[in-house]
């Protein structure tokens, strides 16, 4: 049995979906908080409950120590996390309360029930450094977000120094594709393009990572007998400006587009340096960011009254 928190979230939604389809049984845990849309994780949450092998359990971190304490788990993908660095400039304790304080249990709780631990980090714990990022460099968050992912690291590095726990900790960079999450760049796009809400773009490069990669690289690294940080990037940045000129010609629609300043902690460039992730599980080739780009647009456009799913119009 492999448990996931999060597992309405993005990535945990998709990460539970590919440990069914390798054969296993998923205990999937997420309180179904609404930083976005419910109805979203709903939706994702109906999916997974479609598998005869996925159990759901309604609730917060507290209750890992418990569910785990009951034996038969192999390993715990944690993604449960209060995610985005915009929003932790206004409610920092939030980002304490999943990030830092249930971070620690529910790998305390690994450590007491011998189950391995994977977890999500983010991209965000390396700030100010200059690109391509590599996991040698010295963590400088720009926001608390990214210092809560950080304490994450340092938290699960303690463990393996004192206990000789081994964990791995994913270091994602700007996830995306369908059923993916409402206050990122790409679900923002898109829906300014469609919608002509004006939409402020600033001049700045991202490492878009299709969410299919993130989880195929996560269920290969998950499968070794490892414990460090691993970079999860497209190592494909793409200009803000060219993503969004792309996205109108394929959706055949001009949006409101402007343009303005970076914020401080708005980074100019991501980009990983995926080189350590690869020693470790060979290479993967290269992505054509347009094909997923498309892909996401496809299930974003598609009206759920036509294919039972919902896009735009469902949210
Ligand atoms: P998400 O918000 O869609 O998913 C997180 C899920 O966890 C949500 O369904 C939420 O309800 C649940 N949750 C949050 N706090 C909880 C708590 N205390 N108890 C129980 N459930 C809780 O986010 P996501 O994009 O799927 O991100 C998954 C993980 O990956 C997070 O740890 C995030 O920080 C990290 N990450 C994501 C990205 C990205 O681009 N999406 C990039 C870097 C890191």
């Amino acid at each position: 049995m492999i448990l996931v928190t999060g597992c309405a979230g993005f990535i945990g939604f998709h990460l539970a979906r590919k440990a069914m389809e390798r054969g296993n049984f998923v205990l999937g845990l997420d309180d179904m908080n609404n930083y976005y849309q419910t109805e979203l994780k709903w939706q994702r949450l109906k999916m997974l409950e479609a598998n005869k092998n996925f159990t759901f359990l309604y609730g917060g971190l507290d209750n890992v120590p418990t569910v785990l304490s009951a034996g038969g788990f192999t390993e715990c993908f944690h993604l449960a996390a209060q995610a985005g660095v915009a929003y932790s400039f206004k409610d920092p304790e939030l980002y304490f309360k999943s990030n830092v304080d249930g971070f620690y249990k529910v790998m305390h709780a690994c450590q007491q029930s011998k189950t391995r631990f994977i977890y999500a980090s983010s991209s965000s714990v390396y700030g100010s450094n200059p690109t391509p990022w590599h996991e040698e460099m010295t963590p400088k968050p720009l926001s608390f977000y990214g210092s809560t992912k950080y304490m994450q690291e340092i938290m699960a590095e303690g463990y393996h120094t004192m206990f000789g726990m081994k964990s791995i900790g994913l270091r994602f960079f700007t996830v995306y594709g369908p059923w993916g999450r409402p206050d990122m760049s790409m679900w923002i796009f898109a829906d300014s393009i469609l919608t002509g809400k004006p939409l402020r773009i600033v001049d700045a490069q991202r490492d878009f990572t299709p969410v299919q990669r993130v989880v195929d690289i996560t269920w290969e690294l998950a499968n070794k007998d490892l414990h460090g940080v691993f970079n999860v990037g497209g190592e494909n940045p793409i200009h803000l400006t060219e993503l969004v000129n792309y996205m109108q010609s394929y959706l055949v629609k001009k949006g409101n587009i402007g343009h303005a300043k970076r914020k401080e902690w708005d980074l100019e460039k991501t980009c990983a340096d995926m080189s350590k992730t690869y020693e470790t599980i060979g290479i993967y080739p290269q992505i054509n960011w347009r094909e997923y780009v498309r892909e996401f647009l496809d299930w974003f456009t598609i009206s759920p009254r036509e294919k039972g799913t919902p896009g735009l119009s469902g949210f």
